[in-house]
């Protein structure tokens, strides 16, 4: 049997957990001291600071194809009510006014619109470098590559590499969900399996793309499974090293065709966090996004486990379609507050990890002055940390 305290000794001593170590975690009733289990290892990691960024969301069309039961922002067709698609020049338009905003990051994630040509994302990316060239561009889920890759008789690396070309920058994590064939099956039956999914971003890692990874907890997935979707991303990341952080997104139920199921609770989002950052011990950085789990609960993670809180994110969709309540974007200033009030150092970074500026005691009126500020501040290196992973973050 599996006592917590031989695995916490394991831990503590960077080793390796096991699959039946993680189910045990899982199970293990006390909380506050899983979190201190996490806690230390985070702090091993990042000392007591903690990320965002200043970033922006958008996301050009909510016409999908797919049908996943989880999802509340997706209108099968053009004309039904709360569908979507911006043309390129509101899209673009949109990016164009924040010129006066001193983002770093554009994240970019849409429906599997069947009627748009490839040329329609290749122009978003070109026109978005033209109006921000300063921008890092995050877009395209996995799902999205393989779509693409599908529908317009591409391979993966040909898609990943047009739009490269184009600007993109990195990939985001979505689309994961739980890797476990049974739970795909049930509730995103048309996406891509796992075993695309972890290709398509270990293509990216190869052509020397950053990415991240996610799982979507909280709904119909056992504890077996969810260690096993941990164990998976541990080992494609042994093999290319390119994911840069874990995002464990909380289910949301409201709108969505599993709208039956209770959400995860505070204790069970905190539980996931930590017993993550326990068994992901080669991806450095963890995030609660607090877009999804609440300000709050985005605070207490940083004591378990987390050492990321996303951005300012500017209207985000697809969590407020699922009856998410937070705010639809927060200031630099609120995050900073936020960072700080749960007793961490804030830093803001850019979308690799590097760091922008490092928040020091008192620095309130300078956090006002950069809500306004204009863009481009240089990003730099980040202090030396012991980050246990294959590449570190440049
Ligand atoms: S989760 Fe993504 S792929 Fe699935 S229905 Fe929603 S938008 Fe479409």
């Amino acid at each position: 049997m599996t006592s917590f305290s031989n695995v916490a000794e394991k831990a503590r001593a960077g080793e390796r957990l096991s699959f039946d170590e993680g189910v045990s975690l899982f199970n293990y009733p006390n909380l506050p001291a899983l979190g201190a289990l996490a806690n230390d290892v985070r702090e091993r990691l990042h000392g007591d600071l903690a990320f965002f960024n200043v970033n922006m969301h958008l996301n050009a069309t909510n016409v999908c194809e797919a049908s996943c039961m989880f999802c509340a922002f997706a209108r099968q067709e053009e004309g039904n009510p709360g569908a979507y698609t911006m043309s390129l020049a509101d899209a673009i338009g949109r990016v164009e006014a924040s010129k006066d905003k001193a983002l770093t990051e554009v994240h970019v994630v849409n429906g599997l619109h069947p009627g748009l040509p490839f040329d329609y994302y290749e122009e978003l990316l070109r026109g978005i470098k033209r109006v921000r060239p300063d921008l890092h561009i995050k877009g395209f889920t996995a799902v999205e590559i393989e779509y693409f890759a599908q529908k317009f008789g591409m391979s993966r690396e040909e898609v990943l590499s047009r739009l490269v070309d184009c600007g993109l920058g990195s990939l985001p994590g979505g689309g994961a969900e739980i890797f476990a064939p049974s739970v795909r099956q049930k509730i995103c039956a048309d996406k891509v399996d796992a075993d695309g999914w972890i290709e398509i971003h270990q293509i990216a890692h190869r052509m020397g793309l950053k990415s991240n990874c996610t799982m979507l907890y909280g709904h119909v997935e056992s504890i077996e499974e969810r260690v096993d979707h941990l164990c998976r991303l541990r080992e494609a990341q042994d093999q290319t090293g390119g994911f840069q952080c874990f995002v464990p997104l909380a289910f949301h139920p409201a709108n969505t065709s599993m709208q039956r199921l209770p959400p995860p609770t505070g204790c069970e989002d905190l539980r996931v966090y930590a017993v993550s950052r326990l068994m992901l011990d080669n991806i450095p950085h963890l995030k609660a996004y607090w877009s999804m789990v609440g300000q709050k609960t985005a605070q207490v993670a940083l004591w378990f486990g987390a050492d990321d809180i996303d951005g300012t994110v500017e209207e985000e969709r697809i969590y407020h379609m699922a009856g998410a309540r937070t705010p639809q974007a927060l200031t630099r200033a609120e995050l900073v507050h936020i960072v700080r009030k749960a007793g961490r150092t804030p830093v803001e970074r850019d979308t690799l990890y590097r760091v922008v500026r490092v928040e020091a005691e008192g620095d309130v009126s300078r956090e006002a002055a950069a809500d306004h500020a204009g863009p481009t501040r240089r990003a730099t290196h980040l202090p030396k940390l012991r980050v246990v992973t294959t590449e570190q973050p440049t």
